[in-house]
C-alpha cells in the first residue's frame, strides 16, 4: 500500500497537523514539530501531545507513515566546537519531541563542512553526532535525507550517505530519506524508466533499500547535476511526469511515507489524487 502526504502546517500546536493532512486526502504527512528556523521553542505540553495522538487515530494516521523533519538550523557535521555542540542539544531535543510524540522517523539533512573541514571529516562528525542522540534516545530512527549538494551540504552522493551510516553504531536505528528533487539536481537522472532503474539500482548497491524509511516526492526547477535546490510541482517540472507514474508502481516504494514538498500547496490534494490514480 501507497502512503501518501505532504509536509503540511503544525501551525497552532503539532495537534493540528493531522487535520490539515486530512483535508488533503493524505495518509501520511511532515510537519515540523516546532519552529524551524528558531533554534529554542517551548516544550510541547501534555495537552498537543495527548490531542496530537487522539488526531492522528481519529483520521486514520499511522505513527510510522508520519515523517516530521529537524530544524534548517542543525549542523550536525558543523567544523567549530561551539556550533556542533548547539546542533547536538538542539538535534537531540527534535528527537525527544519525536519520542513524546510517539513518532518512528525524525528526517534531517546530514550537515555542511562550511569549506573549513575536509568532508570526510565531517562526515564522521555527522556520524559521531547520530551517535550521541541515539544513545540518549528511544524507539526514534534517525533519517538522513540526501541532498541536492548546494555550497558545502554533505550527502548529495549515496557513498557519502552509506560512509556516514557505516560509521554509526546502532544501524536498526539509522535510516535514509531520498529526496527526488536533491536526487536528480545532484546528478541521479530519474528522467526515463532506463534512467530511473539505473539511479534506484545505484541507490540499492551503494546505501541499500533495507535503510530507505521515507521518500519526498518533488520535480525540480533546475537542470540535472546543477547541485540547486528548487523542488517544482509533479510533473511541472524538468523531471516531468514518468518518474512520478514509475514511483507509484514500484512496491518498493510500499509502506513508507512518500511526501509531497511541492511548492504549491493549493495543488496539493490534486496532487494525492493523481499519484492515486497511477
Ligand atoms: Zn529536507
Ligand atoms: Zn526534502
Amino acid at each position: 500500500m501507497k502512503f501518501i502526504g505532504a509536509h503540511v502546517s503544525a501551525g497552532g500546536g503539532v495537534e493540528n497537523a493531522p487535520l490539515n493532512a486530512k483535508e488533503i486526502g493524505a495518509n501520511a504527512f511532515a510537519l515540523f514539530t516546532k519552529n524551524q528556523r528558531q533554534w529554542n521553542s517551548p516544550p510541547l505540553t501534555a495537552k498537543s501531545i495527548a490531542d496530537f495522538t487522539a488526531n492522528c487515530e481519529k483520521f486514520g494516521f499511522l505513527k510510522e507513515m508520519i515523517l516530521p523533519h529537524d530544524s534548517y538550523l542543525i549542523n550536525l557535521g558543523h567544523p567549530e566546537e561551539e556550533p556542533l555542540a548547539k546542533s547536538r542539544e538542539a538535534f537531540l531535543d527534535e528527537m525527544q519531541r519525536c519520542e513524546q510524540l510517539g513518532l518512528k522517523l525524525l528526517n534531517f539533512h546530514p550537515g555542511s563542512h562550511l569549506q573549513k573541514i575536509d568532508p570526510s571529516k565531517c562526515l564522521s562528525l555527522i556520524a559521531e553526532s547520530i551517535n550521541l542522540v541515539l544513545d540518549k534516545t528511544k524507539g526514534v530512527t534517525a533519517v538522513i535525507e540526501n541532498t541536492a549538494g548546494q555550497g558545502s551540504n554533505m550527502g548529495y552522493v549515496f557513498e557519502q550517505i552509506a560512509e556516514i551510516i557505516s560509521q554509526v553504531e546502532d544501524k536498526s536505528r539509522v535510516g535514509v530519506c531520498i529526496d527526488t528533487c536533491h536526487t536528480f539536481t545532484s546528478g541521479y537522472d530519474l528522467r526515463t524508466e532506463e534512467a530511473y532503474n539505473h539511479t534506484w539500482n545505484k541507490f540499492g548497491e551503494v546505501i541499500g533499500f533495507n535503510y530507505l524509511r521515507g521518500i519526498h516526492l518533488n520535480d525540480s526547477k533546475k537542470e540535472l547535476g546543477s547541485r540547486v535546490d528548487r523542488h517544482d510541482s509533479v510533473g511541472q517540472g524538468l523531471i516531468g511526469i514518468e518518474m512520478f507514474k514509475l514511483i507509484m508502481k514500484d512496491d518498493r516504494f510500499n509502506n513508507l511515507p512518500i511526501i509531497l514538498e511541492t511548492p504549491d500547496e493549493t495543488l496539493w490534494s490534486e496532487e494525492i489524487k493523481l499519484l492515486r490514480s497511477f
